[in-house]
């Protein structure tokens, strides 16, 4: 048996807010086109640098547009966050480059459906919201990199370090690092959106 455990205050909020969407994006539409999907989760690939990056994400509803993709994200909440203009910039990019990879299809629109207030703001997407995001992702790729490099600091600790017989800093002919020591030359990232 199922217990809900809503109150009724609750129950009839949600009422209010289906009733909403209906007024706002289905009594208005003159046909009714089926999503392509709903509650998906995309996920793609991209090497730069020698570093693979796992993206991964998720969304509410995507539709397919007579040119490309529409993708749709439901907002529910009571406060309406303050829009950052760069991170939305950013979620474009990671949805662009992602969805592109999956469907052979450009993302189009970006739209956020307030569900509270009937609300819909879109954002036009473009080629350049996947280079930004590409640049963006190269300079954390090179971040990592540099920040792979450690640069040998000699000291009082050089003593007792079992390093030393491999470290140029302390030894005129180091060993070669043994295999198992050699840093991995493929790092895997996971960014989600
Ligand atoms: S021997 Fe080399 S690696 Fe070890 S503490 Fe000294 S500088 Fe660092």
């Amino acid at each position: 048996m199922y217990h809900t455990k809503l109150n009724p205050s609750q129950i009839e909020e949600g009422r209010e807010i289906l009733r909403k969407y209906y007024d706002s994006f289905i009594a208005t539409l003159t046909a009714l086109h089926q999503p392509l999907t709903v509650e998906g989760r995309i996920q793609t690939r991209l090497a730069i640098e020698n570093i693979e990056f796992n993206l991964t994400g998720r969304f509410d509803r995507l539709d397919w547009l007579d040119d490309g993709l529409e993708l749709i994200d439901y907002k529910s909440g009571k406060e309406r966050k303050e829009l950052d203009s760069a991170e939305i910039d950013l979620q474009i990019g990671l949805y662009y480059l992602a969805l592109e990879e999956k469907y052979k299809k450009s993302l189009k629109r970006l739209s956020l459906l307030y569900l509270r207030t009937g609300e819909k703001v879109s954002f036009d997407t473009t080629d350049a919201h996947k280079q930004l995001v590409k640049a963006t992702i190269g300079k954390i790729a090179l971040q990592l990199r540099y920040d792979c490099q450690w640069e040998p600091a000699p000291g009082a600790k050089c003593q007792t370090c079992s390093y030393s017989c491999y470290c140029s800093a302390v030894t005129e002919n180091p060993l070669p690092l043994p295999d198992y020591a050699k840093p991995e030359c493929e790092l895997q990232l996971v960014l989600g959106f």
